[in-house]
């Protein structure tokens, strides 16, 4: 399976409403009024496919994975290894072993954080991060940081929400053991040219991992020929269930990683003299994990690859062009993350309108976006924010709902005036 179609089918054209309709959520009303959903970024609606496999994970098949020799228990694990084989695929992994199944992109940083890099680091050295990061690729650093005596370098962005790349490129020096870069910003849906960073980091033999937590329900991926280290992905914003998630990374370094946290599930042998572990992906996955969601996993990448994720891609593209003249023709409104490749993510401020205020507002009349730091809070200092709104887009949505959602903005501002 892979996520970029062949070139024939790429010109079948796809009926958006029809895929649109696999969407049950979508169909719902929200304070009387029909939901316009746009918070995709925060996480994904599911289609029906996926509600269906972890349905009938439940129904037919629920058993624990790896630890009976019963049917029940073969067809658990065979779904299981099935969401690896399905999410090697649509990464563009080199081997399934490559992919760690983890409960999300947070579990995935902080397993590179505590098995590859807190041996690696000492004091005076540093890890190296870009203004836009989320949370996620920050928090676990800078824990390392205050284990080992390491430091934090930040490559500044610009105000265009643009990674400034000769910067990013001057501050990898000596001193810098590893760095971490978004591939797209949940705030400002900047794509970041992470071919062209990971090409330097390889030059100065200093590992990169990337965030592809917004890049992979958005753009096609193969990340063989991105060249980074690690790729990190979370499955329930690319319409997969909540808890799941993916590692890949370079089979050589999972081969010498050491397991991160122990339990069953990740040894050889145990005996109270000590313990010896599975192969890799295995030993990182210790005790049950979250089978029935990624039986779902497996059905949301079987869903994605089935469109294709070029044209979802082009899609999403074709809204974010529909959707930014007509808010910025909304007066005093702002929008941040202007980079010419960009995300269909969408983030703004109206002049004396607060973001909490707005989103609330937007609610009761059915619009659904997120207000908040985005757990982007370097991002909202740079811009000297507190928090914006955020209307993130995905290739269910319509230009009826974009229309939708100026409107509600335009009643919304009468209200606050
Ligand atoms: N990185 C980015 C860019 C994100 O947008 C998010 C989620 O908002 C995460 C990391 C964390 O994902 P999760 O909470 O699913 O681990």
């Amino acid at each position: 399976m892979s996520a970029a179609l062949p070139a024939s089918m790429r010109a079948v054209p796809i009926d958006w409403a029809k895929v649109r309709d696999d969407f049950p959520i979508l169909r719902r009303k929200v304070h009387g009024k029909p939901l316009v959903y746009l918070d995709s970024a925060n996480t994904s609606q599911k289609p029906r496919q996926v509600i269906e496999a972890v349905d009938e994970f439940y129904r037919e098949h629920n058993a624990n994975v790896s630890r009976a020799v019963h049917q029940l228990s073969e067809e658990a694990t065979a779904l299981y290894e099935g969401a690896r084989t399905a999410m090697a695929g649509f990464l563009g992994a080199g081997h399934r072993d490559e992919i760690v199944l983890t409960s999300g992109t947070t579990m995935a940083t902080n397993l590179v954080a505590y098995s590859f890099l807190l041996p690696r680091l000492k004091p005076g050295d540093a890890v190296l991060v870009t203004a836009m990061e989320h949370h996620a690729d920050i928090v676990p650093w800078q824990l390392l940081c205050k284990l080992t005596g390491a430091h934090l370098k930040v490559a500044p962005i610009r105000e265009s929400g643009e990674l400034i790349v000769e910067k990013f490129v001057a501050a990898l020096t000596p001193e810098v053991k590893f760095a971490g870069v978004v591939h797209v910003s949940n705030v400002l849906g900047t794509i970041n040219p992470v071919k062209e960073l990971a090409r330097e980091c390889r030059r100065r033999g200093i590992p990169l991992l990337v965030d592809g937590s917004q890049a992979a329900p958005h753009l096609p991926l193969d990340v063989k020929s991105l060249g980074c280290d690690f790729y990190c992905v979370t499955g329930h914003k690319m319409c997969g269930p909540t808890g799941t998630g993916a590692l890949w990374a370079r089979r050589e370094l999972l081969d010498a990683m050491p397991p991160f946290f122990g339990g069953g599930e990740m040894i050889r042998t145990v005996s109270f003299e000590g313990t010896t572990f599975a192969d890799a992906p295995r030993k990182f996955e210790a005790g049950t994990p979250n089978i029935a969601g990624f039986a779902g996993l497996a059905a949301a990448v079987e869903y994605l690859s089935g469109i294709g994720m070029d044209r979802i891609a082009a899609r999403e593209r074709e809204l974010l062009d529909y959707a930014t003249p007509r808010l910025l023709a909304v007066r005093g409104l702002r929008i941040f993350g202007t980079a010419p490749e960009k995300a269909a993510v969408i983030s703004f401020l109206i002049d004396g309108v607060h973001a909490h205020d707005l989103a609330t507002l937007l609610d009761h009349e059915g619009v659904a976006v997120r207000s908040g730091h985005h757990c982007a809070h370097p991002l909202m200092q740079f811009y000297g924010v507190a928090a914006t709104c955020r209307a993130s887009l995905a290739f269910y949505n319509t230009e009826a709902e974009i229309d939708a959602f100026v409107d509600a903005i335009g009643r919304v501002r009468k209200l606050l005036a």
